[in-house]
């Protein structure tokens, strides 16, 4: 494949751009078993003040050389043509943690100022987050997922290697009282932290925010994830089932991950991601990119294409456009955690974007 077949003459980066043969011709984000890619994720940094041990390693991921990472108003660009060239609907900014960008309202009003009526949400630990939710929703921001594993201080600080709990339900409450409400709260548990599912779920009722609880996956930078010890669907719902009555009510719609249930009859209700046990590729309706600007169609895939390059050697927007139509076009069908020879990508969590 040259960059003459996917039409962008004189660039050299698109010598190896993926092949689009058989690719029918549209606008969207289709790939080969007719999914479309609708929800983008932009992570927007590798920095983090936390250090999840399901995600980062004790010392941090290494550093992104700022040359390398997009600017703010690169990822305006970049965003707006996904929505309006590639059918994207719904934008959600993540990382590592996009709260440590300063600019972060910048990039939030400039997408919010180009894109009138997308949503435009951010996932964030909610550290500091109280001093800053009024500006980011002035700036634009819409919905705000928190990820909060344990309501038990010594709990939290052990999983995240950090005592910042107080600040994390500090960022919760203001977002709440900013008028983001419902908070959805996502919660990763591992072994040490799955007695005190209840509890987490008992605050998040009291707190009036929506809990979700997802499966650990193979994306930890210490390489630790196993099977055998990773806290499944069915070990919460053991737990929960214990203290609530639980009433499964499945998906509302079939690309949304969690599958809910009813928590003692409703309105409440609790849901489960269960990437691993229950996995839901033939569903996925996500196209993501990196920090460092490059499109990755798949969490658990490391073929990536490089936007940045193009995008810095004066690429237009339909270069750009072409580009991540041929990087989605060769999705695969599956995360492959079930193969026998899986093998984890390259890049954690934190380093992709979740
Ligand atoms: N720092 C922000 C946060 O924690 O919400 C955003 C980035 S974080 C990588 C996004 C989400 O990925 C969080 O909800 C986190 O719990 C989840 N996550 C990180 N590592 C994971 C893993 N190994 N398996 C499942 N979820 C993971
Ligand atoms: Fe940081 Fe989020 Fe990863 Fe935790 S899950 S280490 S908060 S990026």
């Amino acid at each position: 494949m040259t960059a003459i077949d996917i039409g962008i003459p004189g660039l050299r980066h698109a010598l190896d751009a993926p092949s689009v043969e058989g690719r029918p011709d549209t606008p969207y984000l289709l790939d080969k078993f007719g999914r479309v890619a609708r929800d983008l994720r932009v992570s927007i940094t590798e920095k983090c003040s936390l250090r999840c041990t399901y995600c980062m390693p004790e010392e941090g991921l290494p550093p992104i050389p700022a040359e390398e990472l997009l600017t703010a108003d690169e990822l305006v660009r970049v965003v707006t043509l996904a929505v309006q060239q590639l059918g994207v609907r719904e934008v959600r900014f993540t990382g590592g943690e996009p709260l440590m960008r300063r600019d972060l309202e910048d990039i939030i009003a400039g997408c919010s100022k180009n894109l009138p009526g997308i949503p435009l949400a951010m996932t964030s630990n909610a550290v500091g987050l109280e001093h800053r939710i009024a500006g980011l929703v002035e700036a634009g921001l819409t919905r705000v997922n928190i990820s909060l594993d344990s309501i038990d201080r010594a709990g939290f600080a052990a999983l995240t290697r950090r005592d910042r709990l107080p600040s994390v339900m500090a960022g919760i409450r203001a977002a709440r009282d900013a008028g983001l409400a419902p908070i959805k709260i996502n919660a990763v548990l591992m072994r040490p932290t799955l007695a005190g599912a209840v509890d987490l779920l008992q605050w998040c009722l009291d707190e009036r925010c929506e809990l979700r609880f997802i499966e650990e996956m193979p994306l930890d930078a210490d390489h630790e994830w196993a099977r055998a010890n990773m806290v499944t669907a069915q070990d919460l719902l053991d737990v929960l089932g214990a203290r609530f009555e639980l009433t499964e009510v499945g998906r509302d719609d079939p690309s949304a991950p969690a599958e809910e249930w009813l928590v003692n009859g409703g309105p409440a209700r609790v849901g489960i991601i269960a990437t691993v046990t229950r996995s839901f590729c033939s569903d996925c309706d996500r196209t993501r990119l990196t920090a460092d600007g490059r499109i990755r169609s798949c969490l658990f895939s490391d073929h990536e294409v490089d936007l940045r390059t193009p995008l810095r050697r004066g690429a237009t927007d339909a270069d750009l456009a072409q580009l991540w139509r041929a990087a989605m076009w060769n999705k695969w069908a599956g995360n492959g955690i079930d193969a026998p020879d899986f093998e984890p990508p390259a890049r954690s969590m934190g380093a992709i974007g979740g």
